[in-house]
């Protein structure tokens, strides 16, 4: 067995696994079930599933999908907020 990618027009790209040899030129997407193309990506042969792969793979993600931080580095300068004593500012809207 081989892991083929398609590619849906809507969805993301996905694998499927075939024989060699023996894979459609087209699948339907488990996503909207609309037929998809193969494509020819990059074969990971000797580093599949592998420390390297995975943090290959997940730099990749965090360039498209980064994680949500809600807490500042540590050792980094507090932020604070700007602050006027002109008495015409409290009339600015607010942020
Ligand atoms: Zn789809």
């Amino acid at each position: 067995m081989a892991i083929y990618e398609y590619r849906c027009p809507d969805d993301p790209p996905f694998e499927a696994a075939h024989p060699i040899g023996e894979a459609p030129d087209t699948s339907p997407c488990p996503a909207c079930g609309r037929s998809s193309r193969r494509i020819i990506s990059a074969p990971h042969l000797s580093i599949a599933n592998t420390a390297a792969f995975r943090l290959i793979d997940s730099t990749r993600r965090s360039a498209s999908e980064p994680d949500v931080v809600d807490t500042r580095i540590p050792g980094s300068p507090r932020r604070v907020p700007p602050h006027s004593s002109n008495p015409l500012h409290r009339k600015l809207p607010r942020p």
